[in-house]
């Protein structure tokens, strides 16, 4: 089996293939839970999908300004044309965030040379300067010395684009981060579901270190020693109700809604959960 939002990973099968032990664990998992199967259009394809809906009921708050563990340590994807045309459209706003093209100037590669790696280059860098030079992800920031966050999605929102368009412009991995997908090798069917106590065994990130879906790790000491600030229990929301937009314009409204009546149902969720709420996507420093 393959984690499919890391099937474009720079580093490929390396990452992206499930041990024997993982994929025995998440067959056993999904024996065992209620889910939904349906097909879905991801990214122009159908695919059909086995849905572990209950896990959209699970608590997450993005509280990324505020984040001493920043998701963004690596690339998690190769660029896509999209990417690489917004960047090209925004340099002097990418540069001013992200300070790469001063960076690689300093490295003596010339105008031309950088806009050329934006424009071919996996990472949108020379490969030597990867997570080098050009530390973290390439398209990292930080705005301040507290927080890292994603100048594509900055760029994004200083252009007033919408959900849709800010979906698009952003690797499919880091918009439904840190929701999984895990695929049969043939990618015949997708596994869709969300690290939590019981699927850490063979998600791919690890849900007792991630403080944005772990809401007992934003409250324990260890967490607070690090973020004093930010995580407060009460901006926690059903993920959801958080990735509403996100999930609407990836796998369309008819997933929203199938897993909102199934969890209202359930009583998993209940319909004062859906009062007015900002959505993680247009939040903005
Ligand atoms: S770990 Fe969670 S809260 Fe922190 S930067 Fe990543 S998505 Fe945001
Ligand atoms: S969200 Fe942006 S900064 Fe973070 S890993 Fe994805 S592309 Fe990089």
């Amino acid at each position: 089996m393959k984690y499919f939002l890391f099937l474009n990973h720079p580093k490929g099968e390396k990452i992206y293939k499930l041990s024997e032990k993982r994929e025995y664990i998440l067959r056993e998992y999904f024996k065992s839970v209620n889910t939904i199967d349906m097909s879905l259009k991801i990214e122009g394809k159908v695919y059909d999908c086995v849905v572990d809906y209950t896990v959209f009921s699970n608590l997450a708050n993005f509280d990324c300004f505020n984040c001493q563990d920043p998701c963004y340590a690596d690339n998690p994807s190769i660029y896509s044309n999209e990417t690489r045309n917004l960047i090209l459209n925004n340099l002097e706003l990418y540069n001013m965030l992200t300070k790469n093209i001063e960076i690689l100037n300093e490295n003596e590669y010339s105008f031309e040379e950088i806009i050329n790696h934006i424009k071919t280059s996996p990472l949108m860098v020379p490969e030597e300067t990867v997570e080098e030079e050009i530390s973290l992800c390439t398209c990292s920031f930080k705005p301040n010395n507290k927080s890292t966050l994603c100048s594509i999605h900055s760029i994004c929102l200083k252009n007033n684009m919408s959900a849709e368009e800010i979906i698009s412009s952003k690797p499919l991995v880091c918009n439904l981060w840190p929701l999984d997908i895990i695929a049969e090798d043939d990618l015949s069917k997708l596994y869709i579901t969300l690290p939590d106590d019981f699927t850490t065994g063979f998600t791919i990130e690890d849900y007792y270190d991630t403080p944005c879906i772990n809401k007992e790790l934003a409250k324990s000491s260890t967490f607070r020693r690090k973020n004093p600030e930010g995580f407060h229990e009460k901006d926690y929301v059903p993920i959801l109700i958080a990735y509403k937009e996100t999930l609407i314009h990836i796998f369309g409204e008819e997933f929203y809604e199938k897993i909102k009546e199934n969890l209202l149902k359930e009583n998993l969720l209940y319909p004062e959960d859906f009062q007015e709420y900002k959505e993680q996507i247009f939040r903005n420093i």
